[in-house]
């Protein structure tokens, strides 16, 4: 532990810190003008060896002030209120990691900057920067949790102004597949848009429009394990409400504000997975940026659509087929979406289209489509909205249709 004395071998240097010792400063926000000269010692120790030195300089004493004009005594005593607070306030977060941000505002920003100021010292550390390390160290003894800059399980924010701590913890990433064996359950919960959630004639009081979603019974027994309130849902696209997905969609659910991390995954799968309604497999912990891959990758995706027909099918049409997956499938927006999105021209291909008849009106065809063609369309035609479509080239209206999705064809499964 040395202080590099060449610093104080020019004389700018000497004069400056007298400049500040005749502020009344404690031997932190001292040590801390020139914090990065110097390495193995705490900022504490740098003070008290400049002003040792000081001393000697001068002839005199001048001892630590009684109230130090820059922190107001913080490295004294309100680092440990603050430490205790702190350590109050995680009580009950289960966490491994933490960071500290220190939000520096107003008077003090003011005081620091002035200081600077009056003595352009280039070796200064922000106070910001001490409160963070050393508050940080407090809490790592207190706790015996690590401090971790990169990707922490909590963010403590200490803000020196409103002399308040606001905690932040990191949501838990869950990855996995899932399969939906019933139609009418949407992928994620839909809030009542007339009541917001609240409960309303509209809603019945329950505040959604449907009794459950792939969301809710992926995370009811998530959220109680994380001891969580909500959950976000994120897919890799969706089906339709009233398709079934018997292929393996993959998703993130995100689980918020959770009060413990350590959930045993494949213990939630088999609780999951006692539903009738929602299977799911490979649950995994990930990061977030998984989702943004999520929501980008185009997968291919197989579909069984079931058709009744009004007519009597007309078997030598069938060869008119063949132009599905010819030509591209132009799609102006489905008019039973045209309410939420924008009216434009959607261009896919359809790469293998297969069929079967099953009754006299009735017909089974197996589609593999690009990402985002609409399926029901290019059977129905959507009164020639998609072109071309099944239902013009067989001459014959759709009465009535299913949808399962078989296949979702994201490589490895
Ligand atoms: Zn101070
Ligand atoms: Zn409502």
């Amino acid at each position: 532990m040395k202080f590099p004395a060449k610093i104080l071998e020019e004389s700018d240097n000497r004069k400056k810190l007298l400049e500040i010792l005749k502020l009344g400063v404690c031997s932190n926000c001292l040590g801390r003008q020139w914090g990065m000269a110097g390495h193995g010692m705490t900022n504490a120790e740098r003070g008290e060896i400049l002003r040792e030195y000081a001393n000697k300089l001068t002839g005199s004493e001048v001892k630590e002030p009684e109230n130090c004009v820059l922190c107001n005594n913080f490295f004294k005593d309100g680092i440990n209120k603050i430490a205790d607070e702190i350590v109050k306030k995680v009580r009950g977060i289960e966490f491994a990691t933490f960071l500290i941000g220190t939000v520096v505002r107003g008077e003090l920003e003011r005081k620091q900057e002035s200081m600077w100021e009056k003595t352009g010292i280039e070796d200064v550390e922000t106070i910001k920067s001490e409160i963070n390390r050393e508050v940080g160290k407090k809490i790592e003894q207190l706790t015996r949790k690590k401090f971790n800059l990169m990707n922490p399980d909590v963010t403590i924010v200490i803000d020196m102004n409103m002399n308040v701590v606001r905690v932040h913890i990191k949501s838990l990433y869950i990855y996995g597949k899932y399969q939906k064996f019933e139609r009418g359950i949407p992928q994620t919960k839909w809030i009542c848009t007339r009541c917001n959630g609240k409960g309303c004639t509209f809603c019945k009081g329950v505040g959604k429009l449907y009794k459950t979603s792939v969301q809710e019974i992926i995370e009811t027994p998530l959220l109680k394990a994380a001891e969580s309130k909500n959950s976000a849902f994120h897919g890799a696209g969706r089906e339709d409400i009233d398709a079934r997905n018997l292929g393996w969609r993959p998703f993130v659910i995100e689980i918020v504000k959770p009060l413990k991390r350590k959930i045993k995954l494949r213990e939630m799968e088999r609780k999951i997975n006692k539903s009738k309604k929602v299977n799911v497999r490979g649950l995994k912990f990930v990061e977030k940026n998984v989702i943004r891959k999520l929501k980008t990758d185009r997968i291919d995706k197989t579909y069984i659509v079931d058709v009744e027909f009004k007519n009597k099918i007309d078997k030598k049409l069938f060869k008119n087929l063949k132009t599905i997956t010819k030509e591209p499938i132009m799609q102006q927006t489905p008019l039973r979406v045209r309410h939420r999105r924008a009216d434009k021209m959607r261009k896919r291909s359809v790469k293998r289209f297969s069929y079967k008849i099953v009754g006299n009106k009735k017909m089974q065809f197996k589609v593999r489509a690009e990402s985002g063609l609409y399926i029901k369309e290019l059977i129905t035609g959507d009164e020639g909205r998609t072109q071309p479509n099944a239902s013009e080239l067989l001459e014959n209206k759709v009465k009535k249709l299913s949808l399962d999705v078989i296949k979702i064809w994201t490589g490895k499964d």
